[in-house]
């Protein structure tokens, strides 16, 4: 997918570790998120597919997480809420570093 920035630029995600990308999980669904790993963890699965299965489910866009972009160009943060709706905020000054995520 992609979208274009309101400064002009366009935020491509098309691949995997995207310096501008993050995830966020909300607190509400922090506890729910682990106890989902750990269960995917600690079940005794009947085969290798459901244990795998399991394991994929976690990784759905929407899940648990939301999509967190931030434009290189003008620093404006987007962010995706699972139902698809992009939310956009905009710095309060231009000292806003352009690469939050990479780290
Ligand atoms: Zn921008």
């Amino acid at each position: 997918m992609w979208f274009e920035c309101y400064c002009g630029h366009s935020i491509h995600d098309t691949s995997d570790a995207h310096y501008f990308k993050a995830h966020a999980v909300t607190d509400k669904r922090w506890l729910p998120f682990w106890d989902a790993i750990d269960k995917a963890i600690e079940t005794h699965w009947n085969s290798d597919f459901e244990r795998e299965s399991a394991c994929m489910a976690l990784r759905r866009p929407g899940y648990s997480t939301m999509m967190l972009y931030q434009c290189s160009e003008c620093a404006r943060l987007y962010i995706m809420r699972n139902d698809g709706e992009l939310i956009v905020f905009r710095p309060e000054d231009n000292d806003t570093p352009r690469n939050l995520f990479d780290h």
